[in-house]
């Protein structure tokens, strides 16, 4: 028999979104809730580019955080309960 672990998370159970500096591994974390869009353009420990206007790379970032923003408003409204399912460590 096999047996797997899942933990499944609903969005308002996400608190942060972090992002770390693959330059110098500092990382900050923001509430899903705050997001804006034009935001984080560089690290704030090593200034490192983190978003570039108008590139591609920048606007798929930027469309997944305020997606994920707009989801989790309207979340208690919606006919289902949208989950992620994320292994448990071991
Ligand atoms: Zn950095």
């Amino acid at each position: 028999m096999t047996t797997e672990n899942i933990n499944r998370i609903e969005l308002k159970d996400i608190v942060r979104i972090s992002f770390e500096c693959k330059a110098c591994g500092s990382s900050v974390a923001l509430k899903p809730e705050t997001w804006r869009t034009g935001g984080l353009k560089s690290c704030p420990a090593c200034d490192a580019r983190w978003m570039f206007d108008g590139k591609p790379m920048q606007r798929t970032v930027e469309t997944l955080l305020s997606s994920f923003r707009a989801a989790l408003e309207i979340s208690d409204d919606l006919p289902f309960t949208l989950r992620f399912e994320v292994p448990v460590a071991k």
